[in-house]
């Protein structure tokens, strides 16, 4: 039986370890997010005055996609309160640094931080966990047919599917907590619909043509680039009983000037075990978490972590391991024995229909 251990174990461990200087937050971090709606704002105006040819427009529109992935980082740390701690502040901050991806902060707070940080990999309580080898047996039937097809084409599906599944999935994180709202639920109608009002606005000022440049296509490439990071945050990890960082999340390694411009999200090990230190810090964790378990902790490069996503089948089959439900095959996941230069799978006996 694996040892888990859960996030208050490993603050205990390490906190004596972390200078104290790096808890504060960083509003520093605020120029980053001010230079993104510069290049955003210029991209726009430049897009709006001049009729480019289609290849200049779609470099104006990666230019754009890439700010908008950008500055969801930078909100997803806001709203951790790691940048300024005054709660209107920092909501107002995130709801901005979250506009392009019309992510509302209260629900943002709810459905992250308070849910998936708390129940990481959990196969009830965490909202963004894949489902499990039961859940498909209870799933309508089209599901059930979908993970039927073959695996490559599974793979390619859900990679294209990226583009539009972190918008997807935040409109289904609305329906699932606007009813907890309360008195609140207003508010939350109210910061998902003002950052789609503006959008939608955009879309009648400067026509349809534009806006696919301006809007649409840079959406979708935002969409693709927080979804690269996210998919590999915990989905080659298992299904654990315990909220263990170093178990159940893997962090990734990108070039330097890429954690620059992505304000270090791809910590993803550090994120989860100091939610509330700012990533400009992570670094400094990770030299921490190496020395003392270095043997457990999960990284690769992301762009292996994708290869290996892509290769891997995603419903959970005892909570260890992987299931391919078209032939049944299983495969290991992180930290149980998932080789990722050598990614192999077991014949399994099950009756599924
Ligand atoms: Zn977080
Ligand atoms: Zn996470």
């Amino acid at each position: 039986m694996k040892e888990f251990h859960d996030i208050a174990w490993y603050v205990k461990k390490l906190s004596k370890e972390i200078p104290e200087e790096v808890r504060k937050p960083v509003p520093q971090r605020l120029l980053g997010g001010l230079a993104y709606v510069v290049i955003i704002i210029s991209c726009m105006m430049v897009m709006q005055q001049m009729n480019m040819n289609i290849i200049v427009n779609l470099f104006f529109s990666i230019i754009l996609g890439f700010s908008f992935a950008a500055m969801g980082f930078l909100g997803h740390e806001i709203l951790h309160g790691t940048v300024v701690r005054r709660p209107w502040v920092r909501n107002l901050l995130g709801g901005l640094a979250f506009a392009p991806l019309s992510v509302s902060p209260r629900l943002w707070i709810k459905w992250h931080n308070i849910t998936h940080h708390a129940h990481t990999q959990d196969e009830q309580k965490d909202p963004d966990a894949w489902i499990s080898f039961e859940q498909l047996l209870k799933s309508p039937k089209i599901i059930r047919w979908v993970y039927k097809l073959p695996l490559n084409f599974r793979a390619f599906v859900s990679f294209l599917s990226l583009t539009f599944t972190f918008s997807m999935h935040t409109m289904k994180m609305f329906f699932t907590y606007i009813g907890e709202f309360k008195s609140r639920k207003l508010g939350v109608w109210m910061q998902m619909l003002v950052p789609w009002a503006v959008w939608i606005g955009l879309l009648s000022y400067v026509g349809l043509n534009k806006w696919v440049f301006m809007y649409l296509i840079p959406l979708l490439i935002g969409n693709f680039i927080v979804m690269a990071y996210i998919s590999t945050n915990h989905r080659l990890n298992p299904l654990v009983p315990v909220n263990d960082p170093l178990a159940n999340s893997l962090s990734v390694t990108v070039p330097k000037w890429i954690d620059v411009l992505h304000f270090n999200f791809s910590y993803h090990v550090e994120h989860h075990m100091f939610p509330g230190i700012n990533p400009k810090y992570y670094p400094i964790v990770k030299e921490k978490i190496l020395e003392f378990w270095p043997e457990k902790y999960l990284q690769m490069s992301l762009v292996k972590a994708l290869v290996t996503l892509w290769k891997t089948p995603r419903i959970y089959y005892n909570e260890t391991e992987f299931l391919d439900p078209r032939n049944k095959n299983s495969y290991k996941s992180l930290g149980n024995g998932l080789d990722v230069r050598n990614i192999t799978y077991k014949k399994n006996k099950l009756n599924i229909n």
